[in-house]
């Protein structure tokens, strides 16, 4: 009941977007989330050195952008998958040197069926053979016709080498997200997605989460997925410790009971007890669904065969355990 789509909230206050950089690979995804990066004074700042959580912030103009940083379209297939919304902007990056890819036409099918708009990033223009008006060309030649081609696309050249463009990029994404009017509500439980996860030695499961709405508290229980816990502790993007988490936040947390997937929606519960009922039922679920599919027949079914004495529950317990 609680984990219903994240809808965007009339009630709420303005959010900060939440941004995918996706494109062909070699075309520079990763040098422009760094050149992004870097475009962030408080990241150099003495003791808010950026880690990699998967997701980062950046002040442009007092506004505030959330980069997911996880290039390439695993990430975002997987959420997708999942039916979870996460991005509100998709930059598009197409090497001018190169034009419009396979994973390219890839990235702009997957936006166009998730209905996310695309900013494109025509990256590498410092390069000798850079030809932005030939990605323009290909980019009609897939319904997206460029601005001052007279479209309603945003191409803005850019080189993630010089930095050229990057300004004027952002300014963009910017007004993009204004122009959605994104809001959530801070005075709620939070929910959202999980970024990525890892099982770190020392401290146990470690996951980035991305808040999507309501506010997420040092001290919640939250379940995703088969997991659940209460979060002991957690850490912003420059890696400092941090008590709350507001919308369009991510956080890395510590406290989880195992390591989620990414892509997997989270939801605080009321405390820690029923977090772990909602993991557990879920667990049950899949279970189940395992069992009916390698048995072709329900475990209500199965249960009745057992009162019936037509099936030994014994043989059960070892069938489901084979086939897991
Ligand atoms: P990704 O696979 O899309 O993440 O691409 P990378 O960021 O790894 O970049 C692929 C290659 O292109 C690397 O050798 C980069 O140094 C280079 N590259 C990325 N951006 C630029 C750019 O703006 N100018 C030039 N000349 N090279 C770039």
């Amino acid at each position: 009941e609680e984990d219903t789509d994240l809808e965007e909230d009339i009630n709420g206050v303005k959010r900060s977007p939440i941004i995918t950089v996706m494109g062909h690979v070699d075309h520079g995804k990763t040098s422009l989330l760094d050149a992004i990066k870097q475009t962030d004074v408080t990241s150099t700042e003495a003791g808010g050195i950026t880690q990699h959580i998967g997701a980062y912030t950046v002040k442009v103009n007092n506004e505030t952008l959330t980069f997911l940083d996880t290039p390439g379209h695993e990430a975002f297939t997987a959420m997708r998958a999942r039916g979870a919304k996460i991005t509100d902007i998709v930059i598009l990056v197409v090497a001018a040197d190169d034009g419009i890819m396979p994973q390219t036409v890839e990235a702009i099918n997957h936006c166009k069926a998730a209905e996310v708009p695309m900013i494109i990033a025509i990256n590498k223009m410092d390069k000798v053979g850079a030809n932005p008006d030939r990605v323009k060309q290909e980019l009609t030649e897939h319904g997206l016709v460029a601005e001052d081609w007279g479209g309603d696309v945003i191409c803005v050249p850019v080189s993630a080498h010089t930095r050229e463009g990057l300004e004027q990029l952002l300014e963009m994404v910017v007004l993009s997200s204004e122009m959605m009017e994104l809001k959530a509500d801070p005075d709620r439980n939070a929910k959202g997605t999980v970024v990525e996860a890892r099982l770190d030695k020392g401290r146990g499961p470690v996951a980035t989460l991305l808040v999507q709405n309501g506010t997420l508290k040092v001290g919640d229980s939250i379940y995703v997925g088969t997991t659940y816990g209460r979060i002991r502790a957690m850490f912003n993007d420059k890696g400092e410790k941090i008590k709350e988490a507001g919308p369009s936040m991510p956080a890395e947390i510590l406290g989880l009971s195992d390591v989620p997937s990414s892509g997997e929606r989270f939801v605080v519960a009321k405390d820690e007890k029923t977090a772990r009922a909602r993991a557990d039922k879920k667990a049950e679920s899949i279970r189940q669904e395992k069992f009916q599919k390698s048995h072709k027949v329900s475990l209500e079914d199965l249960y009745s065969q057992i009162q019936e004495g037509k099936v030994k529950e014994l043989d059960l317990i070892v069938k489901a355990d084979v086939q897991g």
